[in-house]
């Protein structure tokens, strides 16, 4: 049977629940890692979470989430680039290797000029993620989001990004929600593999219909991503990380966060 070891889950996955009791639950389970979001750090000592997690034997994968970049005025981009900065010391005061980036996307203009300044915003904090030795995460949204959310919509996007601001700082985060439909996929993973590029495999299900653009992502199993293909694909491309449970969903919010922790392992085990 598939142990909960290279478990992961999203602190968003189970909002109802503060950071300590996740990490609590999450622990007395099983699960390997967990993935924190910024809200969950909220009026806390950020060292001091970051030892509470270790203590209940939890990798910190990544911190969610930094990115959106893009804007018309150049000083709101270097707001953004502010922001990112503090999304840095903050991975690096929680012991976070990684933090997963939503690149953003700016209505008033083309795509186009927002990857560009995507680009532009990665590479300008690339120094400081060294520094602090916190690597980045392109994570490719899918293409429903690209009015506001990420001009980034498919991994070959994710790819020629990776590959032209070419650092060892910044690779991308593979979603089966945002990417299952890509017929390219299963190569687009190999090229990713290929150039070190591979960082992090988030997991969840599409349901159809899908009533909530944003809030209503299924349990793997519910919906129609076939996720044991992509995995064995990422694990083909040479991918030894985490799978994470990254599950956003007004329906499973409102359960009780117990029964809903049961649900996402024996979805794990069954279905990913
Ligand atoms: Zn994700």
């Amino acid at each position: 049977m598939k142990d909960l070891r290279k478990l992961c889950i999203h602190t968003i996955t189970t909002k109802p629940w503060s950071i300590e009791e996740a990490a609590e639950h999450y622990a007395t389970m099983g699960v390997g890692g967990i993935t924190v979001w910024r809200d969950a750090l909220e009026g806390r000592k950020i060292s001091q979470v970051g030892d509470m997690l270790r203590k209940h034997q939890l990798d910190i994968v990544s911190l969610c989430r930094g990115g959106f970049f893009p804007a018309v005025s150049a000083q709101k981009r270097q707001a953004a680039i502010e922001d990112n900065k503090k999304a840095i010391e903050e991975a690096a005061a929680l012991g976070a290797p990684l933090i997963v980036l939503v690149c953003g996307a700016e209505p008033a203009q083309s795509l186009a000029t927002s990857r560009k300044q995507i680009r532009e915003g990665i590479e300008a904090l690339i120094p400081y993620a060294e520094s602090h030795q916190v690597k980045l995460a392109i994570e490719p949204l899918h293409p429903m989001y690209a009015g506001d959310r990420s001009a980034v919509n498919s991994l070959s996007q994710a790819n020629d990004m990776a590959e032209m601001i070419d650092s060892p700082w910044v690779g991308i985060a593979v979603d089966v929600y945002h990417l299952w439909w890509d017929d390219t996929l299963h190569s687009e993973i190999m090229r990713c593999g290929r150039n070190n590029h591979l960082f992090a495999f988030h997991i969840c299900d599409w349901k159809v219909p899908t009533e909530d653009m944003l809030l209503d992502r299924g349990l793997m199993g519910e919906g129609c991503i076939n996720i044991p293909e992509i995995r064995g694909w990422v694990e083909e491309a040479g991918f030894e990380g985490y799978h994470e449970v990254e599950i956003f969903s007004k329906r499973y919010w409102q359960m009780d966060q117990q029964v809903f922790l049961t649900k996402i392992k024996e979805a794990y085990i069954q279905y990913s």
